[in-house]
């Protein structure tokens, strides 16, 4: 069992070129990372492709029981994975922060290790039989984000693995220790040359995505770059499942008691800082109710602690990087320049250590303000009024993003008739970002395609194939 130490310890190259990490929380060195070059790609490729027969032609069985064994080594490890990933990416290891997300990854390994997916007859009539099954594609390029690193990771690389196919994986160049734990745990328990680990920045993602020895890519990540991804994967057809950025509105009808839904709303829209894709990112509030929504949430959001993610009573941490601090501030600068209402936070001290921007909620903000039309992804709540529902939803579907969205109401038929008109790909009633294993989830519009988890997720990382006659 490795501690924080020892973890880090392991992870931390001897010899060749490396780089150094910093804490976002306190610019403190954390650590050093490797620098790989494109070679380092070819050879993690050339890896995969030779270990992918032999990993295919083991008995499901015996892949799902690697791959509950890698869940073993996640939960024995979990708390030395955490606090890596509180230093490294900022998030407390407490409220729905490190720890959850470590337990989370032991939750998305068990899921698809062990989710049947039996052979489907589709016809058999006595005169025409076909059956489909799934096959591995064979390699499967995993590319993800700096805001849940390691989640986001198991996501991808378990259900490609549990099909048959072999996987190399780059994190971010902003979380790559995180990316580099993570993937020392799974492989320990792993064949060799199952999970292949590279390390960088953009080239390092395109030579994973140019290569015609990868069947299929993972990505999580910007819009900008997954339209990147489709142009650079097509020599080879490359299978694309595409998680890209959202905006997602929410849209509180009359009907609520504003105390009861203030919670709901604020960890929807500020959990992991507000860093997370499908968090929620502008609420549409009735004129009739909206000061009591604003101030429950207000209210709530002041008891909420932000600082260092290690230390314990902490709910709330830094923006991972500055890039993310810079958009955050940006985008609150232009809301109160419009004349936008701050009622909480608004005022960072750029001098201070770390990435820290203080919990913000803008009220009375026009609709085409870039706090509402730009995604903020730092820990800022708009609150848009609306007279007529139909704006709301006009409103809530004009954006070319579509993840996720939210309904929240009294009455459950009537969030459920709004929420059919809302252009994402979930839509929650009362909650918003609540994700679950089992449960298909996946972009609209220009937030991506493809679905993850449950069945739905293990046939995008398999090639269907019909069996008739
Ligand atoms: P963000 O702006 O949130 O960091 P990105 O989309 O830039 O999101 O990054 C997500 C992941 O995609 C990271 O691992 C990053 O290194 C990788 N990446 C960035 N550019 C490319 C590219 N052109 N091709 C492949 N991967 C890329």
């Amino acid at each position: 069992m490795y501690t924080y130490e020892t973890l880090l310890e392991a992870i931390t190259p001897t010899s060749g070129e490396t780089r150094e990490v910093f804490n976002p929380a306190t610019g403190e060195l954390l650590g050093r990372v490797p620098v790989q070059t494109t070679a380092n790609v070819d050879a993690a490729i050339e890896k995969a492709v030779s270990t992918q027969a032999s990993w295919a032609a083991l008995p499901d069985e015996e892949r799902q029981a690697y791959l509950n064994k890698a869940a073993d080594a996640i939960e024995t490890n979990a708390e030395a994975l955490s606090e890596l990933l509180s230093r490294e990416q900022g998030k407390p290891l407490n409220g729905p922060g490190a720890r959850f997300e470590g337990g989370a990854c032991v939750a998305w390994t068990r899921v698809p290790a062990s989710t049947p997916l039996p052979v489907e007859v589709i016809v058999d009539d006595g005169e025409n039989y076909a059956e489909l099954h799934y096959r591995p594609l064979g390699v499967v390029g995993v590319i993800t984000p700096w805001n849940w690193p390691m989640l986001i990771a198991i996501w991808q690389m378990i259900p490609a693995l549990r099909m048959g196919n072999t996987v190399v994986t780059k994190p971010s160049e902003h979380t790559t220790l995180s990316g580099l734990a993570l993937n020392h745990i799974i492989s320990s328990v792993l064949p060799e040359g199952v999970l292949n680990t590279v390390v960088g920045a953009g080239d390092i993602g395109t030579r994973i995505v140019e290569s015609d020895q990868i069947d299929k890519v993972m990505f999580t990540g910007s819009t900008r770059t997954g339209k990147k991804i489709i142009e650079a994967s097509s020599g080879n057809i490359k299978r694309l499942t595409l998680e890209l950025g959202g905006n997602d509105a929410g849209i509180v009808l009359d009907d609520v008691d504003p105390q009861a839904i203030a919670e709901g709303l604020f960890w929807g829209a500020f959990i992991n800082t507000g860093q997370t894709c499908a968090a929620l990112k502008r609420l549409y509030v009735p004129d009739a109710i909206y000061d009591d929504v604003v101030n429950a949430v207000a209210e709530l959001a002041k008891t909420m602690p932000m600082g260092i993610g290690i230390d314990e009573k902490n709910v709330l941490g830094p923006l991972q990087n500055e890039m993310q601090y810079r958009v955050v501030d940006r985008l609150v600068e232009s809301a109160k320049a419009s004349g936008a209402r701050i009622v909480l936070g608004g005022n960072p001290d750029h001098d201070a250590p770390g990435y820290f921007y203080p919990t913000t909620i803008v009220a009375d903000i026009d609709p085409k303000n870039d706090l509402v039309i730009e995604e903020q992804f730092g820990p800022v709540m708009p609150i848009i009024r609306y007279t007529d529902l139909e704006d709301a939803i006009r409103m809530a579907n004009e954006l070319e993003v579509g993840l996720g969205g939210s309904v929240w109401s009294s009455d459950r038929e009537r969030a459920k008739a709004v929420a059919a008109r809302i252009e994402a790909g979930t839509v929650w009633i009362n909650q918003h970002g609540t994700v679950n294993p089992f449960v298909p989830f996946g972009g609209a519009k220009q937030s991506g395609y493809g679905l993850e988890f449950g069945v739905h997720g293990l046939k995008a990382v398999a090639q269907p194939q019909v069996i008739s006659g």
